[in-house]
């Protein structure tokens, strides 16, 4: 096993090291296990005579030569290769074959079904590099790369320098500025491209050949996105972009959504669509394009000296991801599909036992970077930006950022040497705020209390309290205070209307109580001596990351009229707060279900619509109620769907003067996920016969798989039927909606079977262990899978030393997490008292156990009473 680089590691051949530059030669005509890698590495040495290591994790190294002087392979140990007696100028030469990998780690190599075309892709972040040529493994040590590839003639290969020469296989790159290893790319098959160029930037997209028709029917609405987000960072930006060309790769089995390699992104090929698709994923795609444009400023021009400021670049790329497709006018609702969906996922995070400051104060190794790599870097982190945007002003938050890349460009940086910028750029006390704000963990609560007297507001107060329930953890917050009253409006129909709407500064000094209440009274005190109103809003815009509670006459008027706010970032922060009270046992999810009843159908916004589906089917209806409470909310959410779909338009791209496009095929979806039975199943069945909905247009593949999902879990349809559609959808992307259909079926050899596969070592690439284990549970087959939760546990121990692509499929998505009982939560907890889990499984676990924990407390709460 490689030995994962130490902080203290990296700091001291920081000091001993300075790397000039990368000469790395590829050669992928080797076949199909390994390919060539000659490295030639040009370095500094500070104290001539000292020694140090190079990583390296080759099949066969057959040459390593220092300054001349043949180095034994032999002493190349767990991926590294000592390096003696150095000079003050030195050059290491390495040749070695490297394994491709299935993994989506290192060299990842994949063959189309489709057609079996070979294409491959590097993935060097966080620490895969040395899988790929011989390099010091760590950001602040950066080099200039020169690239060169030997490849079958008919491909296409893109790395990060432009392309200078190709001809009979053989490629050569420019030499790029200085970039860390982890940011090294190389990507080549016969690739189908698009290019245009904008500002002088080339600009290319890149798929494989049999995905050209889909990439090609979008390449227009992508090269926008990616002109309007340069166009905006060229204003925003002192520094123009830094990378010459700019190339955006949709490659197979990608385990992130992208990755920001400079002059060459490579992006998951779920961003092709192959079917229909809502706005909310369009707008999803538009964010990632931003995002990773940020990163090239962000990440790449100035980059982390070490992994523990990797969430700075998270949450900084996320948080102009958004503001940029807001602020081009390309998509208005992003903050509000970020509130309804992203925000959750950092604030679920956050309330998890393994919970860690959004900068977590020392990472000991690139192991314990990635574990916490989650929710809490990006979602959270980028929430907490805004609030400091919020707190400091734009203008003051721009000034000091680019203060920030001027100083550092092409260097390395850190936390403290942001928070100075912005402390200079703004004259306020950034360092306290990053204190409050980043240094500590846990969401902290807020909610007003209201007195009146004959409907006159005698006195508001504001109660905000820590994370732990006290004053520990308070943060400063800069928020603004919605106030609704209800009315008639022309049609007669009750309305909440917006009275008005003012800002308040919450302080989070621990400041004597009475101060402290004081304090607190004067943030609503324009509410004193008004009307009292029927709805009020604390953190209305969402423009701070804090639980908000309502007082219980405003949570009256949202049960009622939650559908009626004009704003739909105050909607969704509406249904987020009910989202909240379901997992703190606050709201009996049964209620949850009827405010989606009656709110729901109504809902213009395809993001809000998306969120309230998927947390109502997956979270409430499959774990937070009980198996009969179950079936009768999937008969609830299967009527309102079929509410919006009376209302709005099936055919995604039009939408109509009401709704979003994609508020139809939302609808759609979520009702195809909620008929398990009778009529409703048999109607499906008629669809996938038909080829076509009522009222809508023909099934494209993605809508076909989905049908064809449901009714296999329902045992309506088998293996005759998946095979048929796999004949006339043979993707990459087939294969895995087969996979996942086949590990849904009822029926104990499936499931075997599916088992068998799934703890198999290296059998299933990572994408196929994620369609099997997304398939297996099903809470509608009981009896088919209730041996399976003892075994897990029993054999899930061994998926730690698989790696951490498996960890991932096995200790995340495969938990039973459907199976809410106090012997699933037992079972679990035996399990994480064993000492041979990894620290990664140990997370995943650990992560699943308190979620299921939420899940049985809240169907203990909600259990009828023991006669
Ligand atoms: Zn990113």
């Amino acid at each position: 096993m490689p030995t994962s680089l130490t902080l203290a590691e990296a700091q001291r051949r920081a000091r001993l090291v300075n790397v000039h530059a990368y000469s790395v030669d590829l050669d992928f005509t080797r076949g199909e296990e390994v390919f060539g890698s000659s490295t030639v590495i040009r370095f500094g040495c500070t104290e001539p005579g000292a020694a140090t290591f190079a990583e390296l994790r080759p099949v066969t190294l057959h040459k390593a030569v220092l300054n001349g002087r043949g180095l034994d392979p032999g002493s190349l140990r767990d991926g590294r290769l000592p390096l003696t007696d150095l000079a003050g100028n030195n050059e290491l030469r390495v040749e070695a074959d490297m394994r491709y990998t299935r993994t989506g780690e290192g060299m990842h190599r994949f063959t189309d079904p489709a057609d079996g075309e070979v294409y491959v892709y590097t993935q060097c972040a966080p620490d895969e590099a040395p899988g790929v040529f011989g390099c010091f493994d760590q950001p602040d040590l950066k080099a200039s790369f020169g690239i060169a590839v030997t490849a079958p003639t008919h491909w296409t290969v893109l790395s990060n320098g432009v392309a200078e020469s190709s001809a009979n296989g053989r490629w050569s790159f420019a030499t790029t500025p200085p970039i860390s290893t982890y940011l090294a790319v190389v990507v080549g098959g016969a690739l189908h491209s698009v290019r245009t160029e904008h500002v002088g930037i080339p600009l290319g997209l890149h798929c494989r050949k049999s995905l050209a028709p889909s990439l090609t029917a979008d390449s227009e609405e992508i090269f926008d996105i990616t002109r309007r987000s340069f166009d905006r960072y060229h204003e925003t930006f002192a520094e123009r972009y830094a990378f010459g060309k700019y190339d955006q790769a949709f490659v197979p089995e990608l385990n992130w959504g992208a990755v920001e390699n400079p002059a060459c992104v490579t992006f998951s090929e779920n961003h092709v669509f192959r079917g229909a698709v809502t706005d909310t994923e369009r707008q999803t795609r538009a964010i990632v394009i931003a995002h990773e444009l940020a990163h090239m400023w962000f990440g790449n021009l100035v980059t982390m000296r070490w992994w523990d400021d990797l969430w700075l670049n998270e949450s900084f790329a996320e948080y102009m991801g958004y503001q940029v497709v807001t602020d081009t006018g390309l998509m208005p609702h992003a903050w509000t599909s970020f509130a309804v969906s992203r925000k959750p996922w950092g604030s679920d995070a956050d309330q998890r036992a393994s919970t860690h400051p959004v900068a977590a104060q020392r990472i000991d190794n690139v192991a314990d970077a990635l574990v916490n790599f989650d929710g809490i870097s990006y979602a959270k982190g980028a929430s907490a930006l805004r609030q400091l945007v919020a707190w400091v002003g734009e203008e003051a938050f721009l000034a000091g950022v680019n203060a920030h890349f001027a100083r550092h460009r092409f260097g390395n940086a850190g936390l403290a040497d942001l928070v100075d910028a912005l402390a200079r750029s703004s004259g306020r006390d950034v360092h306290g705020w990053t204190e409050r704000w980043l240094r500590t963990s846990g969401v902290d609560t807020i909610r007003a209390e209201l007195t009146d007297r004959n409907g006159t507001v005698t006195s508001a107060d504001l109660i905000h309290t820590g994370s732990g329930g006290g004053k520990e953890g308070l943060r400063p917050h800069r928020i603004v205070v919605g106030v609704y009253d209800l009315g008639e409006d022309h049609a007669g129909v009750r309305r909440l209307v917006r009275r008005e709407r003012f800002e308040a500064d919450l302080a989070a000094d621990p400041v004597p109580e009475q101060r402290g209440q004081d304090a607190l009274r004067s943030a609503l005190t324009p509410l004193v001596g008004a009307r009292r109103p029927d709805l009020l809003v604390l953190n209305d815009g969402d423009r701070s990351y804090t639980k908000v509670r309502l007082d219980p006459r405003s949570w009256a008027t949202v049960t009622e009229a939650l559908s009626t706010v004009d704003d739909a970032l105050t909607r969704a922060l509406l249904w987020s707060i009910a989202r909240d009270m379901v997992r703190d046992a606050e709201l009996p999810p049964a209620e949850y279900i009827n405010l989606v009843e009656a709110h729901l159908p109504a809902e213009p916004v395809v993001a809000i619509v998306e969120a309230v589906l998927a947390f109502a089917r997956h979270e409430v209806a499959d774990r937070y109620l009980a198996p009969d409470g179950r079936a009768a909310a999937l008969g609830t959410l299967a009527g309102a769907c079929r509410a919006i779909l009376r209302r709005t338009t099936l055919r995604p791209t039009t939408g109509n003067d009401e709704y979003d496009a994609g508020v139809g095929l939302a609808a759609l979806r979520g009702l195809i996920e909620s008929e398990e039975t009778g009529g409703g199943l048999d109607e499906l069945q008629g669809w996938l016969a038909n080829e076509r909905i009522p009222g809508g247009p023909a099934l494209d593949p993605e809508l076909r798989w989905l049908l064809l999902r449901q009714l296999c879990i329902a045992g309506a349809a088998g293996e005759p039927e998946i095979a048929a559609e796999l004949e006339r959808d043979p993707s990459g992307v087939g294969q895995q909606r087969a996979t996942t259909c086949r590990a849904a079926l009822p029926d104990g050899a499936a499931k075997e079977r599916a088992w068998r596969q799934l703890f198999a070592d290296g059998e299933l690439s990572k994408q196929l262990l994620d369609a099997t284990a997304s398939g297996f549970w099903q809470p509608s087959q009981p009896s088919w899978t209730a041996g399976f939760v003892e075994r897990y546990f029993a054999e899930i121990p061994k998926a730690g030393r698989l790696g951490q692509a498996v960890a991932a499929a096995l200790g995340h998505t495969l938990f039973p997490a459907h199976a809410a009982t106090p012997a699933t939560v037992r079972l679990a907890e035996e399990c994480l008292a064993r000492d041979d889990l990894t620290p990664t499984l140990r997370r995943f676990l650990g992560d699943r156990l308190d979620d299921l924990r939420r899940a049985v407390r809240v169907r203990a709460d909600n259990a009828p009473e023991a006669s």
